[in-house]
Formats: structure tokens, C-alpha cells, sequence
């Protein structure tokens, strides 16, 4: 998986596909950002620094189904994302 695939699951993917979701480089967790006035479409990996921005982007999949900025691909209670 590289970035475009995580681009592609984050605008298409369905919830699960997106909570699965990890930095294709390091692993470490995923934050977006949409911002609809603009409609910019942010992505950040929390541990490595990637950084992507979109612009004139229709809302993703992950801003409607999480909310508008969230972070994905957290390790919380005890549990590995898988892939
Ligand atoms: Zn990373």
C-alpha cells in the first residue's frame, strides 16, 4: 500500500476500511483534515510528518462517516491495526 491507496480508501472506503489505516511508511497513525469552505483535504502522518493537501475535493468518505478532522489508525486498548 502507498499513498494513493490510502488516498483512494480514505475518499471511497467504507468505515472499516478507513479505521484500518496507517501511514504506508512508518506505520504510525493517520489525521485528515477537511475544511468544506475551501474544500481542502488535509493528511498527516503523526509519527513520520508526511503531509498531503488537496484542494477543490468533494467531502471524503472519511470526513462524512468520522467527522471533518479525525485521526485514524490509533493503537488504543491493547489493539494493532491489522494491515
Ligand atoms: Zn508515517
Amino acid at each position: 500500500m502507498d499513498w494513493y491507496d490510502v488516498d483512494d480508501v480514505l475518499y471511497d472506503g467504507n468505515e472499516q476500511e478507513i479505521l484500518r489505516l496507517t501511514c504506508p511508511d512508518c506505520g504510525g497513525s493517520i489525521a485528515f483534515a477537511y475544511y468544506a469552505d475551501t474544500a481542502s483535504f488535509e493528511v498527516t502522518c503523526k509519527r513520520c510528518g508526511h503531509f498531503s493537501r488537496d484542494s477543490g475535493a468533494p467531502r471524503p468518505n472519511c470526513a462524512v462517516l468520522l467527522g471533518d478532522t479525525a485521526t485514524i489508525g490509533v493503537t488504543g486498548a491493547g489493539e494493532s491495526p491489522k494491515l
